[in-house]
């Protein structure tokens, strides 16, 4: 059976940067016979919850108010990424859109929540280290 990294507020944490959580039901069924590891890598990284919303602005991580978090935002994707390679995670479902967890499509930098193509920091590392990412919606790509 595949171990699955999961985003820990579309499992109902309320760890977004707003305080609210992001709970998803179909995540939940899709989990609900797999072992599972939830992270948040914002909060892995050391940043407070709620916290001001951030975007990837170039090669930067930066809050709203300019306050650069690349620093949290690198450490939390690096201790999910050891998080997933120590329990054996060969794949992992994360939350769309998020500056660190987001895959496929980011907020882009202008915090008036328009897209761009991209993947959040978390995301792109795992990537980068043979996980299989995918986000809420592509839930039936799920191999497991
Ligand atoms: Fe959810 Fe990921 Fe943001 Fe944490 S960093 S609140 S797990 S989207």
């Amino acid at each position: 059976m595949k171990k699955i990294l999961v985003s820990e507020c579309l499992l109902g944490a309320a760890c977004r940067y707003d305080g609210c959580s992001k709970p998803d039901s179909g995540v939940i069924e899709a989990i609900s016979k797999c072992a599972y590891i939830p992270v948040c890598p914002e909060a892995l990284g050391g940043l407070p919850t709620p916290r001001k919303p951030s975007e990837i602005v170039g090669d930067r991580v930066l809050m709203v108010d300019g306050t650069d978090v690349t620093y949290e935002y690198k450490r939390g994707a690096e201790l999910a990424l050891k998080i997933a390679l120590e329990n054996g995670c060969e794949a992992a479902i994360l939350k769309a859109r998020s500056p660190s967890c987001g895959k496929g499509f980011i907020y882009d930098g202008t915090y008036t929540k328009t897209l761009k193509a991209g993947n959040g920091v978390c995301a792109q590392l795992l990537m980068d280290n043979g996980i299989d990412v995918i986000n809420e919606t592509e839930l039936d790509k799920l191999n497991l």
